[in-house]
C-alpha cells in the first residue's frame, strides 16, 4: 500500500512526477502538498488515520528544465515511433542501426542511430545508406525535451487522466 504510485502535480496543476504513498503522506504531513484525489481509502496507524492519496498537489511551484531522454534502444524506438526509418514499417521487433557504421567510425549517438527492421538492417549491413542504396525517412536528431517524458513509460491510473494533457 505504502509503495503505490501517486501523481504529483505542480502548484499550477501540471503533472510533475510520480512518487509513492509514503512520500506523498510525508509531503502532506509537512504542509507542502494537498490531497486532490483519495481513491484508496484510509491508512490507519497507531497515531492517526491518513487518507491514501492517488493525486497530490504541491503548494509551491517547482521549476526545472524538462528532463532529457537518455539514449537507449527503447528511447530511439520511441523517438522513431516504432517505425523502421528505411522502409517505414511499424513494428515491435526493431533493431538499432548505426547510420554511419561503427566500422567506419560511426558514433553511438542520437544523430547516428535509427530504428530499423531486421530486414532493412541486414540489407544495409555495414554500409552507409548511400552505399546500400537506401534512403532515411528522416535525419535522426536528439529528441526534443519533453516535460512529460517520465510519464511515457508509466501505466497511468484512471484517476490521473484528467490531469495528464494527452491522456
Ligand atoms: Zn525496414
Amino acid at each position: 500500500m505504502i509503495n503505490l504510485p501517486v501523481l504529483v502535480l505542480n502548484q499550477n496543476y501540471e503533472p510533475l512526477n510520480v512518487c509513492d504513498v509514503r512520500r506523498a503522506v510525508v509531503l502532506m504531513g509537512k504542509g507542502k502538498a494537498e490531497l486532490l484525489e483519495n481513491g484508496r481509502g484510509d491508512l490507519r496507524t497507531f497515531r492517526a488515520t491518513y487518507p491514501i492519496p492517488t493525486i497530490i498537489r504541491l503548494f509551491y511551484m517547482v521549476k526545472r528544465p524538462p528532463p532529457k531522454a537518455r539514449l537507449s534502444r527503447k528511447e530511439v524506438f520511441v523517438r522513431d515511433r516504432h517505425t523502421c526509418q528505411y522502409c517505414g514499417i511499424v513494428s515491435t521487433d526493431l533493431t538499432l542501426d548505426h547510420v554511419l557504421p561503427r566500422q567506419q567510425g560511426g558514433q553511438h549517438t542520437w544523430d547516428n542511430l535509427v530504428s530499423a527492421c531486421s530486414r532493412c538492417n541486414n540489407r544495409k549491413a555495414a554500409r552507409t545508406p548511400r552505399e546500400a542504396g537506401m534512403v532515411l525517412k528522416r535525419e535522426p536528431r536528439p529528441p526534443r525535451p519533453n516535460p512529460y517524458h517520465i510519464f511515457q513509460h508509466l501505466s497511468l491510473l484512471e484517476e490521473w487522466r484528467p490531469f495528464i494533457p494527452w491522456a
